[in-house]
């Protein structure tokens, strides 16, 4: 009875200005960044380890106890140790007990046991009140002091009083506690430091994928099929013409990706009559990492302008203006200026600085500190509306570059079409069913279907 009024007395709110005593069990890495950070911000620290000796690496204000008479100290205990070592906190469960325990741990793998270390935590440890805090912050960034990257603290816990407390430590350090609700959230915020690049994995894999294929596609047509023909050595095309051809394919062929998932979702829902039916994963996965596609679809857009501004000071290109200017002046002629290629040229070139400048307009919405002061209308008008605009401008502009050879038979090598022209499928496709779904006989329904009605409703009232 006594020892659980004691609990109870430890985590009422604290009116005076003094800091609550904390608890780290652990003298390794973390246990000791976390120390000195609390003592920096007035906090009490004693230490719970298995050697009570101090060593210099130790803050000097703290205290290094046993892990029993440590507890005794704090209502809060930060546990900062391996969750493999967790059984020795068994015996010491009756002094944990009302005890706010914070796991803080980490694993190896993605999911690597059953339950998440806290929920184990709270197995090996019924009487305490587990909280999951800080396992995304590391000691180097606490003893550093660069946290900007790692500001935000996701907390969870079963306990609202022991959660509150911990946000108020996580508060006193200078971070932003996020709440994510009961301790069932903790595997998920345990597997979000080991994650590489999620959303960034697709969109890099497809892109490494459509680099190897066109850049062999390319290849054989400009570089193999000129030497077995007519022995010419265009090897050289490699450095720039053949990746000033796979960047704008890129670019086109994933900005198209971007808007694809979303004509496929209107399909869907037009066929199913409602919008209550999840998509299938791979949809809702692609959706999930349009930005990541559109990011990548800019880069390669920023290299092929990048590789066009160096075309005027390439060897072959000299090369070829002066052979054609001195052949012309041998034989004495002048080649008058041929204005439908004029055309051509000043609107392909047009086309493309419009479609680019767009492009960068899109990326940069689609950075945080710019998205997030727009609204979800404005928002939604330049990612969607200028986005087709986009997508419409960087089409045309392929098209009206190669758009005089399509049909000619001397554009074909071994029946290979022109890469170019390969880029345009997705796009073309995806701006014609674009324009069928803005007919009003589709478009109405598929509004009244995302605003909620159903087809055939599954729950009739
Ligand atoms: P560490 O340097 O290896 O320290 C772990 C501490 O655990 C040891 O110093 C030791 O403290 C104690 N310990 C070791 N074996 C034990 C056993 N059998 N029984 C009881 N205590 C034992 O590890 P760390 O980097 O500080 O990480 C500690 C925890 O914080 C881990 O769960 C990790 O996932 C998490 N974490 C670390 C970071 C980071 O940047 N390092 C970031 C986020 C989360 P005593 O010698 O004092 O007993």
């Amino acid at each position: 009875m006594n020892k659980n009024s004691s609990n109870i007395m430890a985590l009422a709110p604290n009116t005076s200005n003094k800091r609550e005593t904390v608890c780290i069990f652990g003298t390794g890495d973390f246990g000791r960044a976390l120390g000195h950070k609390l003592i920096q911000s007035g906090y009490p620290v004693v230490f719970g380890s298995r050697s009570t000796q101090t060593s210099s690496l130790i803050p000097k204000d703290a205290e290094v106890l046993s892990h029993a008479e440590a507890a005794q100290k704090a209502a809060i205990i930060i546990i900062a140790i391996q969750r493999q070592h967790y059984n020795f906190l068994t015996p010491l469960a009756e002094i944990l007990h009302g005890k706010v325990l914070v796991d803080i741990s980490n694993n190896l793998k993605i999911n690597q046991y059953p339950e998440s270390n806290a929920e184990y935590l709270a197995q090996l440890v019924p009487g305490a009140k587990v909280v999951k805090a800080f396992n995304t912050v590391s000691a180097w960034a606490l003893q550093s002091g660069t946290l900007d990257a790692s500001r935000q603290v996701f907390v969870c816990g079963d306990d609202m009083e022991a959660k509150q407390m911990v946000m108020d430590i996580v508060r006193a350090l200078g971070l932003s506690p996020l709440d994510q609700g009961s301790l069932l959230a903790a595997q998920e915020i345990e597997n979000y430091p080991l994650q590489l690049f999620p959303m960034w994995k697709f969109p890099i894999l497809l892109s490494l994928g459509l680099i190897a294929f066109f850049f062999f596609y390319c290849l054989i047509r400009d570089v193999i099929y000129p030497y077995v023909y007519e022995n010419k050595d265009y090897s050289f095309f490699i450095a720039i013409s053949i990746a000033n051809r796979i960047c704008p394919i890129l670019a086109l062929i994933l900005l198209a990706l971007v808007y694809l998932p979303g004509v496929l979702a209107a399909i869907i829902q037009l066929y199913r009559g409602t919008k209550y039916r999840r998509f299938p994963d791979w949809l809702d996965k692609w959706m999930l990492c349009r930005k990541q596609l559109g990011l990548v679809a800019l880069a390669f857009a920023s290299l092929h302008v990048l590789y066009t501004l160096v075309i005027p000071i390439r060897s072959f290109v000299r090369w070829r203006i002066i052979s054609q200017t001195v052949s012309l002046a041998l034989n004495n002629k002048t080649e008058p200026l041929d204005t439908t290629n004029a055309w051509l040229s000043d609107s392909y070139l047009a086309l493309g600085i419009l479609g680019f400048f767009l492009f960068v307009l899109l990326g940069i919405t689609s950075l945080p500190s710019v998205s997030n002061n727009v609204n979800w209308r404005e928002f939604r008008f330049v990612q969607s509306k200028l986005g087709y605009l986009t997508l419409v401008l960087c089409t045309a502009h392929t098209m009206v570059y190669g758009g005089k050879w399509f049909l000619s038979p001397s554009s074909y090598r071994w029946y290979l079409p022109n890469a170019y022209m390969l880029s345009l499928i997705i796009p073309c496709t995806v701006l014609v069913v674009k324009f069928v779904l803005i007919f009003p006989c589709l478009d109405k329904p598929l509004t009244r279907i995302r605003q909620g009605w159903e087809r055939n409703p599954q729950y009739s009232e």
